[in-house]
Parts: C-alpha cells; sequence; structure tokens
C-alpha cells in the first residue's frame, strides 16, 4: 500500500507530459507504430493498433492478447532508438508510460543516474553500485566518462566556479529514503577530491567525521529509513582561488543562527516513538559503547531500562553495531576537536534527558501531583547538577510572576508530564545546536583565505501524507519557494542556450509559482500571517484558526476551505489537505520562563547555556523565524548557480530491485520533473548536434546531394523530407527539434 494520496490536481490520463506531434490513433495504426495501452489495474503495456471504431480500438498486446479500449487509454509510444534516452527531453514523446519505462530499463541496468534537462535525477539502488571512488572520480574529472553521475554534476560545479568565478550549490531533494543524504556524502567526497590536492585524504577524511558526528545526532531509524535525517542541511565548503579547499560551514535546516533554537528539527522524536522507530542514533550508541567508567559516572544502564527508548518495540537495526559506531563517533568528536571535558558533558546531558523519561508522577493525599522519589530523579538531578527537591518541585509547579510576588500554581498529570518532555526536548534541541556551534569552529579556522564557495543543500523535498500536518505545512511552503527559484533559473538557462546557438527565441510562457507563494506570504492576509494572529489571541483554537483561513482567504484559485479543521491548498506538485490540529501551539513553542529559570539555576555547565542562548533569541513564533531563515537560505542561494538533484526512492522496503512504478510516478510529480520538462520542451526539446543527426541520417540522401559539411547534411535531410520549417531551427552547433519530429523522420529511416 502506497502510503500517498494521489495529487488531483496532476492529469490522471497520463497525458501530463505530453505536448503536439502527430499522435492520432489512426496515424498509430496506419504506420504500425507501437503505443502504450493502459490496463485494467492502471499499468501501462505495450502493443500496436489493429483497428478503430469510433472511440474505440482494437490494440494487440506484446504477449499476443488483444485488447479492446477506449482512444483516451492509448498513448503514443517511443520509436526504439528513443529506449533508453540518458537525457527524458530526448524522448519524442514525454509522456508518463514512456518516461516511467526508460527509467525502469536504466535501473534494471544498473544505470541509476538520468537526466532531466538540467537536473540530475537520481535512483536510489539500495546496494553498491561500485561506481564511487578513486577510480571514478579520475574518470569524471578528466572527461573520460559521459554518463550522468553525481560526481559529473559536482565537476560542473566545480569549473563553473573556477571559470566564472561565481558560487554554487547543489540542490538535492526528495523525499525520505530517497538517497539525499547518501548523494550530498558522494557529492563532498568529490569535492574533497578536487579540492583537496592529489592524494591528500585529510578533507575527505575531515567530511567523513563531521559527517559522522550530525548523523548520530541528528539522524533515527524510521519506518521509510533506518538512517533517516530529522533534520535538513546545507553545507557551505569554502574554496581559496587555487581551488583548494579551506574550510566549511554547516547550517541546519535554513536555519540555526548560532544562538537560535533550531527549526523544523524534529524534537518530538526525542520522547514520542512511532512503532518499529528508534529514537536518535546517539542514544543507543551510548548505552551500547561507552566504557563501564562512563557507564558508572552516568548511572548508565542499557536501553531496555529506559522509557523514552523502548516505547517502539525498536532497539536495533539489521546490520547496524551501535557499539561500534560509538567507538567511531569518539574519533569523530576528538578529529573536529571537541576535548575529552566536553565529550562528557555532552554524554552527561544525553544521560540527564534518558533519566528524565523515566521520571513518574503520582497522586498524594491532598489529591495533589508529586513526584515519585526514585532512581529516575535522583539520577536526572544529580546529571543536571541541582537537588532532586529543586527537580520535583520544577516539574510539578508553575510560577507565575506577578508584578513583586511569585505565584505557584500545581499542574495537572497531564501538564506535568508535558513539562517533563518539554525539557526533555529542549535540552536535546539545544544539544544538537551547540553540537553545530562546535563543529563549525573547527571547521571555519581556513575561513580567512575565501575567495568562491559551493553549498550542498540537503532538505525535505515536498510532502503529502494522509495527514498533513505543522511540520508538512512549511517543508511545502519552503518548497515552494525553492521551486521558484528553480523555475525562473532554468528558464533563464535555457534562453541562453538558445541564444549561444544562434537562435532567436521569443519567451515561452511557463507557470509560475508566484500565487502558492502569495497565498503563504501576504500580509497582512496570508497564511502565515494569519496564524501568527489567531497564536495571539485569547480563547483561540485549531478550529477557530481554520474558520479565520476560510473567511479571509476565500476566494483563491490556490486555497480552498475544508469541513472542520482542514483546508487544502494547490501546491505546484499537487493539491495537499492540512489539518490544523496542533498547528496553534506548534507555532508558539513557548517554553516557560519558569523552566528556564530553573534551567539556569542548574549546575552543568551547558544548561545555563542553553537557557541563556534561548533567552537571547528573540521570543518570535515559529512562523516567523522560519519565514526569516528561509529567506536567508534563499538569499544566500540567489547569489549562487544553481545545480539540481532529484533523488528518487523507487520502493519503499529499502530493498534493491524493486521498481514500484506508481511510487516512482508519485515522486516525480512531488519533485517537478513534469514541470521541468514541459518547461526544456516549450521550445525545441529534440537538439542533436549536426555531427549527430548527419551520421544517423545522411544515408537518405542521394549520392549527389551529399556535402562534406554536417550543417548542410543536416538542413538537406531536412528539407528532402519535408518537415516544415516552423518545426525546427538550426542552431551553430546543434538542430533543434519539436516534439514529434525526429520520431517522424525514424519513421522514415525505417522505410527506406
Ligand atoms: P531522509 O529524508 O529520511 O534523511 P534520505 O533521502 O537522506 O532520507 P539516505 O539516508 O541518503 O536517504 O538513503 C537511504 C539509504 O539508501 C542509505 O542508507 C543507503 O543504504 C541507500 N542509498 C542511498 N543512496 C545510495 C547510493 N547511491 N548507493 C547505494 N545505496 C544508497
Ligand atoms: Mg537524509
Amino acid at each position: 500500500e502506497s502510503p500517498y494520496v494521489a495529487l488531483s490536481s496532476s492529469d490522471s490520463s497520463g497525458k501530463v507530459w505530453e505536448l503536439d506531434g502527430d499522435d492520432s490513433i489512426s496515424y498509430f495504426s496506419k504506420k504500425k507504430l507501437r503505443v502504450w495501452c493502459r490496463q485494467p489495474r492502471g499499468q501501462w503495456e505495450l502493443g500496436m493498433v489493429q483497428s478503430t471504431s469510433g472511440e474505440e480500438a482494437f490494440v494487440s498486446l506484446s504477449n499476443g492478447n488483444v485488447m479492446k479500449v477506449d482512444r483516451s487509454e492509448i498513448l503514443p509510444a517511443n520509436p526504439d532508438v528513443l529506449e533508453d534516452v540518458d537525457d527524458l527531453i530526448k524522448l519524442g514523446y514525454l509522456n508518463e508510460p514512456s518516461v516511467l519505462h526508460n527509467l525502469k530499463l536504466r535501473y534494471s541496468q544498473g544505470m541509476i543516474y538520468s537526466k532531466a534537462g538540467p537536473v540530475l535525477i537520481a535512483l536510489n539502488p539500495f546496494k553498491d553500485l561500485q561506481m564511487y571512488g578513486n577510480k571514478y572520480v579520475s574518470a569524471c574529472s578528466q572527461r573520460t566518462m559521459n554518463s550522468p553521475h553525481v560526481y559529473a554534476t559536482v565537476d560542473a560545479a566545480y569549473n563553473k566556479m573556477m571559470r566564472d568565478e561565481v558560487n554554487q550549490s547543489i540542490i538535492i531533494s526528495g523525499e525520505s529514503g530517497s538517497g539525499k543524504t547518501e548523494t550530498a556524502k558522494i557529492a563532498m567526497q568529490y569535492l574533497a577530491a578536487l579540492g583537496g590536492g592529489g592524494g591528500n585524504c585529510a578533507i575527505e577524511n575531515e567530511f567523513l567525521q563531521i559527517n559522522r558526528i550530525l548523523e548520530a545526532f541528528g539522524n533515527a531509524k524510521t519506518a521509510r529509513n533506518n538512517n533517516s535525517s530529522r533534520f535538513g542541511k546545507l553545507i557551505e565548503i569554502y574554496f581559496g582561488c587555487t581551488g583548494k579547499i579551506c574550510g566549511a560551514k554547516i547550517q541546519t535546516c535554513l536555519f540555526s543562527l548560532t544562538s537560535e533554537i533550531t527549526m523544523l528539527f524534529e524534537q518530538s522524536r526525542v520522547v514520542q516513538l512511532a512503532r518499529d522507530e528508534r529514537s536518535y542514533h546517539i542514544f543507543y550508541q551510548l548505552c551500547a559503547g561507552s566504557s563501564s567508567d562512563l557507564k558508572e559516572k552516568l548511572n548508565l544502564r542499557a536501553v531496555s531500562e529506559y522509557k523514552y527508548l523502548v516505547q517502539s518495540d525498536c532497539m536495533s537495526i539489521d546490520g547496524v553495531d551501535d557499539a561500534k559506531n560509538f567507538d567511531q563517533l569518539m574519533e569523530a568528536l576528538d578529529a573536529v576537536q571537541i576535548y575529552k571535558e566536553d565529550q562528557e558533558l555532552i554524554f552527561k546531558i544525553l544521560a540527564a534527558i534518558l533519566w528524565l523519561g523515566n521520571i513518574s508522577f503520582q497522586v498524594d493525599r491532598d489529591n495533589q501531583i508529586e513526584v515519585v522519589d526514585d532512581e529516575a530523579v535522583n539520577s536526572a538531578a544529580q546529571l543536571m547538577g541541582c537537588s532532586s527537591q529543586d527537580l520535583m518541585t520544577a516539574l510539578c509547579t508553575h510560577k507565575i510572576q506577578a508584578d513583586e510576588d511569585t505565584i505557584e500554581k500545581k499542574l495537572t498529570l497531564k501538564q506535568a508530564i508535558e513539562r517533563r518532555d518539554a525539557i526533555a526536548k529542549f535540552i536535546y534541541a539545544s544539544l544538537f545546536n551547540w553540537l553545530l556551534d562546535q563543529v563549525n569552529k573547527s571547521l571555519e579556522a581556513g575561513k580567512k583565505c575565501t575567495w568562491k564557495s559551493i553549498s550542498i543543500l540537503d532538505f525535505y523535498g515536498f510532502q503529502t501524507f494522509q495527514k498533513n500536518g505543522f511540520e508538512q505545512f512549511y517543508i511545502n511552503y519552503a518548497n515552494e519557494r525553492i521551486q521558484q527559484h528553480y523555475n525562473r533559473h532554468l528558464f533563464k538557462l535555457e534562453q541562453e542556450d538558445y541564444e549561444l546557438d544562434g537562435i532567436d527565441w521569443t519567451k515561452v510562457d511557463f507557470e509560475d509559482n508566484q500565487g502558492c507563494l502569495d497565498l503563504f506570504e501576504k500580509k497582512p492576509q496570508g497564511l502565515l500571517s494569519l496564524l501568527d494572529e489567531e497564536s495571539n489571541l485569547p480563547n483561540v483554537s485549531d478550529l477557530t484558526f481554520a474558520n479565520k483561513l476560510k473567511h479571509h482567504l476565500h476566494p483563491n484559485p490556490c486555497f480552498k476551505g475544508e469541513r472542520g479543521r482542514a483546508f487544502r491548498v494547490r501546491h505546484y506538485a499537487g493539491e495537499v489537505l492540512y489539518d490544523t490540529n496542533e498547528f496553534l501551539e506548534k507555532n508558539r513553542d513557548t517554553m516557560s520562563s519558569d523552566c528556564i529559570q530553573f534551567l539556569l539555576s542548574c549546575n552543568c555547565e551547558l544548561l545555563p547555556l542553553f537557557s541563556k542562548m534561548f533567552n537571547q533569541s528573540q521570543k518570535q513564533s515559529v512562523a516567523t523565524k522560519f519565514k526569516v531563515q528561509l529567506f536567508k537560505l534563499l538569499h544566500q542561494l540567489e547569489s549562487t548557480m544553481p545545480h539540481f538533484i532529484r533523488c528518487i526512492a523507487p520502493n519503499t522496503k529499502q530493498l534493491p530491485g524493486i521498481y514500484d512504478e506508481s511510487l516512482v510516478l508519485h515522486q516525480l510529480r512531488c519533485c517537478g520533473v513534469p514541470e521541468i520538462v514541459r518547461l526544456s520542451r516549450a521550445g525545441y526539446p529534440t537538439r542533436m548536434t549536426h555531427q549527430e543527426f548527419s551520421r544517423r541520417y545522411v544515408f537518405m540522401l542521394s549520392e549527389a546531394n551529399v556535402s562534406h559539411d554536417p550543417l548542410s547534411i543536416s538542413v538537406a535531410v531536412l528539407q528532402k523530407f519535408n518537415i516544415p520549417s516552423e518545426m525546427y531551427h538550426v542552431g551553430y552547433t546543434k538542430l533543434y527539434l519539436r516534439a514529434g519530429q525526429i520520431d517522424a523522420l525514424e519513421n522514415m529511416r525505417k522505410q527506406i
């Protein structure tokens, strides 16, 4: 069962990508050309139209059967010569089955990379394909390898940086488990090889160590990915003017200006787990791998003794050795110069969080909540550097400052549990942030001699589930912004390509997503402003918020109010249904000030530091902060030349060899591949150099007419076969053909 809902705005007929070209069924029938025929269960099969009658057609399938189908269930298929192309825009017919077939064919042969115009599409192989490392690095940098590859994309970025003296960015997106983080690592590995100076593995090793740290603290096992990153990141790699690496900086998910609390980092995972999922790797590594000395210091137990960790009934991952990974983590911390004392502080905080989770509550004789005085609360207090009594009070009472007086209010059981969990989440998120600062400090050492940079963005792709909440709302909004950046850029690139080849090209219209962005950003009546406004009002609920949206945003082509708390947004990748449940609460994201006061009073060095960091960050809502940070990110990207990699997971089982067509199709739509292709094809999708073209078709000319110049041969072929002049353009280096033309030529070629 696919976890997805169909995207209703995309055309389900499969014609999404189709443009003109002679695809009338009778033409295909007459010429005995291959077609795609939709089967009752939705999949597409190759066949040939035998006859037609009215709206129906008889198609003989490759398995010998003849099917009667509606004309609308038939789409043109490409001739064999256009099978297995390394760039989707080379396909004569660009309909859904053709694209899926092409990618599947390549995938089955271990060719996981293809292009869609300027974009690299990467299908996750879920196995080691032995296509990385020194041999491939040299093949790519010396241009002896021409097939699409992450290395090739990164190589292009590096060369552009060196040649044009412009900062570059590599934008990697895709859904969970599609391979973004692995791709980012492969990209870093290539840059380390190019920018490290021959045979110098120091930088490659440093990158490896940083990734180890980030993954230990920021990754976890989820249902979709055993090593899922629960944050987005931007890594900026600095180069000196000779092209050598001189430093790097990591920003997590669009944000994290040193003193801000990491947003969109999945804090809830620390205290709450779904079945078969794990909390952050580091907790398991610490329990499994720490020395007996350290265990004693932290009063550390086995994973199975901690409530935060056992709740999901999943404590280990097949093929993963947590203890060994802990050893490697310690090495990595050493490598980025986090000293032993600081390492011990980190581990103390982690152990404190685990013990916090074991703290339980009971009702006393006066029906009031109190903390059960046991090992859990004592260990937590000791690790945090406060008395057990202070911790107990902090967990059960709410102190309100009213003028000179402090009023104390007893919490209910539910509130007390929430407070305990809020503290655990806050401490963990702060720790993650602080750790990034430390890593950055060690990486930035060489930054002084920076000349240009290459940024790598590993960010959650567009998401749509059965239920979409606050997180999807933000992720999709960010993707909408990134998509706009992309559209504008691609459009410019296309134009440049035509102009360089001497073609006068009047602007092709392209759909902009400004409408949807306005829906989010307009003041005072956009989704984000309305959310902030409602968050600040008394007596409001998720329902009043939903009603407010319906009231103010109707009518808007990108918005639709739904029953109850729900609303729909039309994104570039399709419509998404959001549920406003917890929107207001999550937007306020407050840590009560008495909790902060309590943490400030703790003796453990890091806790007061975290609280100070929190106090310094302006008390803005999540919506406001997110927008500010998103704009900062885009601003940073804007001044770079972007290169896009779209990762795709061919199945949700994390297994090699399985290609689930509907899943792939869904992702192609989510990452805007139809848009890319539509854009690229709006002009002249088939591009062949005159050499290529003349080599293939020269034999169709009679001897007498043949000249030696490829360009003249190209023109002669076009004229001889009456290709209408509005269907092609002759550039200096290439021939540009409209959709369907190469197909017509291929047919004639066969008939000769
Ligand atoms: P998330 O959004 O959950 O972080 P992701 O897109 O970052 O997901 P990865 O963690 O990069 O996904 O990849 C998931 C798994 O797929 C990896 O752990 C690895 O086993 C496999 N994988 C990804 N890319 C490759 C590749 N190029 N070659 C071999 N295996 C790969
Ligand atoms: Mg990841």
